[in-house]
């Protein structure tokens, strides 16, 4: 089994789940006592947030691809950024490393793809649903057109990410917004929907919603995992 390396503390919230879903799937493959071999390079958040807020890309480029070398001076064998927002800075961080970096964007499109979605809702941090590099690594290099929200939802679903889910806070009545956002945009046409934020999955499941769901959190860690155990 290959060693995995985690960037994560993006927030520790979900990469807790990673840190359960690895650890999981590997006893689901191979039984007794067996476990991930994995690194954990955990952030304090409040840094990584304030950077984000600020448009300071370079100091979270700085800080991102120190926490690279790092897991592959350790002994990484590949990683992964446990946040689907900081994949804006995968280039930065995949060229500081002879490590492959897995990224979530891939892993989320092959399930995209062999489910037949053509519409899928992405459901995200701002910076994922307004700029580029997510739903342009999807378009690009898998053809995928996600649909993104009016801007008065973004900003609910953004809001709810960092002063709630972040916080460990789940509250039902941010599940309803979420489920209510879903209903609409199912209306409107969007075929499937993208938990596209690592977070998304504490207040939400696959069974509240009808319709397709890729969660980039388990998807991710399922292809980190596959990566793992390739001889
Ligand atoms: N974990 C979140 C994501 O998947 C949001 C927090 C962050 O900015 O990293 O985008």
């Amino acid at each position: 089994m290959k060693t995995i390396g985690l960037l994560g503390g993006m927030s520790w919230e979900s990469t807790a789940v990673y840190y359960q879903l690895l650890n999981r799937m590997t006893r689901e493959r191979l039984g007794g006592l067996h476990s991930a071999q994995c690194l954990v390079w955990s952030f304090d958040f409040a840094e990584i947030a304030f950077a984000q807020s600020r448009g300071d890309w370079q100091r979270a480029a700085g800080l991102m691809v120190g926490a690279a070398r790092n897991l592959e001076r350790g002994g990484a064998d590949c990683l992964i950024i446990c946040t689907n927002t900081m994949h804006k800075l995968a280039g930065d961080v995949q060229a500081a490393v002879d490590i492959p970096l897995i990224h979530i964007a891939d892993a989320t499109a092959s399930a995209i793809s062999s489910q037949g979605s053509l519409r899928p809702l992405l459901l995200a941090t701002r910076y994922t649903m307004e700029q580029d590099f997510y739903k342009g690594h999807l378009a690009c290099n898998h053809g995928i057109q996600a649909v993104v929200l009016e801007p008065v939802d973004r900003d609910e679903i953004h809001r709810i990410i960092y002063e709630e889910l972040c916080q460990g806070a789940v509250k039902p009545s941010s599940r309803k917004i979420y489920l209510d956002i879903v209903a609409r945009e199912r209306a409107r046409g969007a075929d499937s929907v993208i938990f596209g934020c690592t977070e998304i999955g504490l207040l939400v499941s696959a069974e509240d919603v009808n319709c397709p769901v890729f969660d980039t959190t388990r998807l991710h860690a399922e292809a980190a995992l596959e990566f793992a155990f390739r001889p």
